[in-house]
């Protein structure tokens, strides 16, 4: 199930790709960050795999870093073919490969508290939202709602296309920050993004 964004509560195909080397100080995902893990597999086997685990009306290409992966754009090509909506999760370091009906980018680029690399993860902006399907997605600490606004602001986001979501790894952190950030979608028109798998199943891989 996707558990955040613009499809949270989605059943839902996870598809991880391994490599990143954006280096935020909070990831919960820092086991791909070498380009060596993981398993290599051919992209017809990959689906298989997934379709083995049942059907669902989507598939999260997600990582590391997906954009930055070779052949992703072979994959996302095949994926657009497969399934009725294909999400990749990206924090915006490389542009987006292509645009197609059934391709949604969500679209996290990083604060400057999270990485000396948060810039980069700007630098694409006005490519990622020419495609009227991409979304943006924040992930906030205590303390960088000034950044936040600033940025969204400097790059003219549509407030409708912005979620904010509260970092954490654990129900009690990620309620109290959500609290905070609640009055600030209130104020200014962006989305709260829920983190429904910390929710249901805490700091847990492969769920
Ligand atoms: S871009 Fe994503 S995978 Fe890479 S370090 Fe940041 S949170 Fe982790």
């Amino acid at each position: 199930m996707q558990g955040e964004g613009p499809s949270a509560g989605m059943p839902a195909h996870f598809l991880r790709l391994q490599g990143c080397d954006v280096g935020c100080h909070w990831c919960d995902t820092k086991y791909t960050w070498e380009s060596s893990g993981g398993r290599e597999l051919a992209l017809a086997d990959a689906f298989a795999a997934l379709r083995a685990l049942g059907d669902a009306p989507l598939l999260v290409v997600t990582g590391g870093e997906p954009l930055t992966h070779p052949g992703v754009e072979r994959l996302l090509a095949a994926a657009v073919g497969q399934w009725p909506r294909v999400e990749v999760e990206t924090s915006g370091v490389s542009p987006p490969p292509f645009e197609h009906e059934r391709l949604h980018f969500v679209w996290s680029p990083k604060l400057p508290s999270v990485t000396p690399r948060w810039a980069e993860t700007w630098s694409h902006a006005a490519r990622f939202m020419s495609d009227p399907r991409t979304q943006v997605k924040i992930v906030v600490s205590a303390g960088d709602q000034d950044d936040v606004l600033r940025l969204v602001r400097e790059h003219a986001l549509p407030p409708e296309r912005v979620a904010l979501m509260p970092e954490g790894l654990t129900d009690a952190v990620v309620r109290e920050r959500a609290l905070a950030l609640a009055e600030l979608c209130m104020r200014e028109g962006f989305r709260l993004s829920p983190r429904l798998h910390v929710w249901l199943w805490g700091a847990k891989r492969g769920v």
